[in-house]
């Protein structure tokens, strides 16, 4: 049976095929190749979400794994990611959870987040 993938490496998104003997086409580049393969071996994605804040202004703040994590143990992190709690200010490229389920990715903001200090701002001309 001949499996499809799109190749997500670059942004022209090739259909590559792989077939039960592990050959491979459609691929216009070796980096394609290596994909393919890897989706039918062990997938993996970039996990992108968001973490609770105990800051009213800001309830939430954007995060994702610095590398690929097992496709299969998404829901897991996910599970971890979601009972955390960030209460202070932090910045951007920030470590939240590091080496998350063993995988040696670390999940970090992609977004600073700073304590509500409730001093007024003052624009100048
Ligand atoms: S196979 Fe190569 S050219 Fe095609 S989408 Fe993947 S990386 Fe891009």
């Amino acid at each position: 049976m001949i499996k499809e993938y799109i190749c997500i490496v670059c942004p022209r998104g090739c259909r590559v095929n792989v077939d039960e003997n592990l050959n491979v086409s459609g691929n216009q580049c070796q980096r394609g190749k290596t994909y393919a393969l890897n989706e039918m071996k062990s997938p993996t994605r970039i996990l992108t979400t968001t973490i609770k804040t105990t800051f009213q202004d800001m309830p939430r703040v954007s995060c994702k794994t610095d590398k690929a994590i097992p496709k299969s143990l998404l829901f897991a992190a996910m599970k971890i990611i979601n009972q955390m709690t960030i209460d202070k200010s932090m910045y951007i490229g920030d470590i939240v959870i590091e080496n998350i389920l063993d995988t040696g990715a670390n999940v970090v903001l992609t977004k600073s987040i700073k304590e509500s200090t409730n001093e007024e701002i003052y624009f100048s001309d």
